[in-house]
């Protein structure tokens, strides 16, 4: 008799992180993003913020642009984090630092928007030569 035994390898799925209104502005995590993926309510983000791109980049989505070209702010009343950039700290520290330091706990996972570890490890190479 032949007894057939399926292997599933589980693979990781993160899920990224995002800001809620709860957020009472202290600033405290920005200062502790890796990607420098945290910006004040208002502020344009950047790719080159906090990384080693500059010049023309080409994203991990293929589109080609200026590695300092501004982005609309995500949120303009509370910090918010852009997906663009967050590797939800894989590859620096074994647990989300903003969400580690941020005292209203309002950085949490956010439901809508899921990354393999390996999307992540590849977005941090991307930016961190
Ligand atoms: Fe930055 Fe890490 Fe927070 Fe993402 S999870 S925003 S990489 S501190
Ligand atoms: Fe907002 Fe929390 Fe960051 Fe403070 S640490 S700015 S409350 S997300």
């Amino acid at each position: 008799m032949t007894i057939c035994v399926a292997i599933f390898v589980k693979k990781k799925i993160a899920m990224a992180i995002m800001i809620t209104e709860e957020c009472i502005n202290c600033g405290a995590c920005e200062p502790e993003c890796p990607n420098n993926a945290i910006y004040e309510g208002g502020a344009e983000w950047k790719y080159s913020d906090g990384t080693s791109l500059k010049g023309i980049i080409t994203t991990l989505d293929g589109s080609e642009l200026l590695a300092d070209h501004p982005h609309e702010p995500i949120s303009m009343d509370v910090y918010y984090i852009t997906h663009d950039k967050c590797t939800e700290c894989v590859g620096f520290h074994d647990e989300p630092q903003c969400a580690a330091v941020c005292p209203v706990d309002c950085c949490v996972d956010d439901p809508d928007y899921r990354e393999s570890e390996d999307e992540l490890l590849a977005k941090k190479s991307f930016m961190h030569l």
